[in-house]
């Protein structure tokens, strides 16, 4: 009997690696087409100041609509497109489409927006990242500090000795450099004075329960009182609740996203609200 059992959850997990390694080739197989058959799409998520509601910048997010596997999440697609090296020209696709945005908008109104992109660990280790940076913002006659590059702890953590003077490459561009997912990895306020990043974003997993623990509000406190030091800028992801607004304001941070502004917009939604004006305060 207990032979038979273990010969059954050896069935199930072997079936269930089965079942995700062919998922994995199917979405790669897709993902192969999705650029030129037009799938990818950005949708922008505003950030806001938190004082006022103010519209401030968005994040530009990945939405992919296959003819074949319906919408699939970034969760699914990231892994793959890393692991496959499709990540290379769906990235440039992100930086480009993201800068085109900016200087249409500009071009129609006059005003700069500010758009946040995702930078994957494959992505920043390529040799000539940089240098693909610069040429995007190039040609599409962008101002460098109009485009802010997001990273993970993760991708710094990987290879420090690496990854400082790449950042400073970066920064020297004139491109912002955001600390995404903060709190989720290894990284230490002790680091943060080793990276040369303007902003920094708390992770949704402090920003949930942050009216309610003492904990998380004492890494925000902490977080809060390190970035004047060092000068940088605090950004809360996930603000869902008028609880969490109200108690992040309390302790300081100046920006934040989240459902409870806006959710990620396609572009049209997303310009209309920029020309709007309106504070996204509910
Ligand atoms: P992220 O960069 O941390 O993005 C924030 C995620 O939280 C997004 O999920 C966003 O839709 C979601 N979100 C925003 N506000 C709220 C909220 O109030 N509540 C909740 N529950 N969720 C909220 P999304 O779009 O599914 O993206 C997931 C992750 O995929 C991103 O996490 C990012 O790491 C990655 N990603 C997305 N687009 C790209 C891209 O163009 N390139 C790369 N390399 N990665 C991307
Ligand atoms: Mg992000
Ligand atoms: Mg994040
Ligand atoms: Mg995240």
């Amino acid at each position: 009997q207990a032979k038979l059992q273990g010969r059954d959850r050896f069935c199930f997990f072997s079936s269930d690696f089965a079942r995700r390694a062919s998922e994995h080739f199917s979405i790669e197989r897709h993902l192969r087409r999705a650029i030129e058959a037009g799938e990818l799409q950005l949708y922008y998520q505003p950030q806001v100041s938190l004082a006022d509601g103010r519209l401030v910048g968005a994040e530009a997010l990945l939405r992919w609509q296959s003819a074949e596997l319906g919408w699939v999440t970034p969760d699914r697609m990231i892994p793959v497109a890393e692991s496959s090296g499709l990540i290379l020209p769906i990235g440039q696709w992100v930086l480009a489409t993201s800068c085109d945005l900016i200087r249409r908008h500009q071009a129609a109104t006059g005003d700069w927006l500010r758009i946040a992109v995702n930078v994957s660990v494959r992505q920043f280790q390529t040799a000539g990242f940089v240098e693909t940076v610069r040429q995007i913002l190039q040609q599409s006659e962008v101002p460098p500090a109009c485009l802010e590059l997001e990273l993970t702890e993760s991708l710094m953590m990987n290879d420090v000795a690496q990854a400082i003077p790449l950042l400073e490459e970066l920064h020297a561009l004139g491109v912002a450099l955001a600390l995404d997912d903060f709190g989720t990895g290894y990284t230490s306020l002790a680091y943060l004075k080793r990276f040369p990043v303007d902003r920094v974003k708390l992770d949704r997993a402090f920003v949930t329960d942050i009216h309610r623990s003492r904990s998380d509000a004492a890494l925000a406190q902490s977080l809060v009182a390190f970035a004047s030091a060092m000068e940088f800028e605090l950004v809360a992801e996930g603000i869902e609740e008028a609880v969490q607004h109200e108690r992040l304001r309390q302790i300081g941070f100046a920006y934040g996203q989240g459902y409870l502004f806006a959710k990620p917009l396609p572009e049209a939604e997303f310009l209309a609200l920029v020309r709007a004006g309106q504070p996204l305060i509910h």
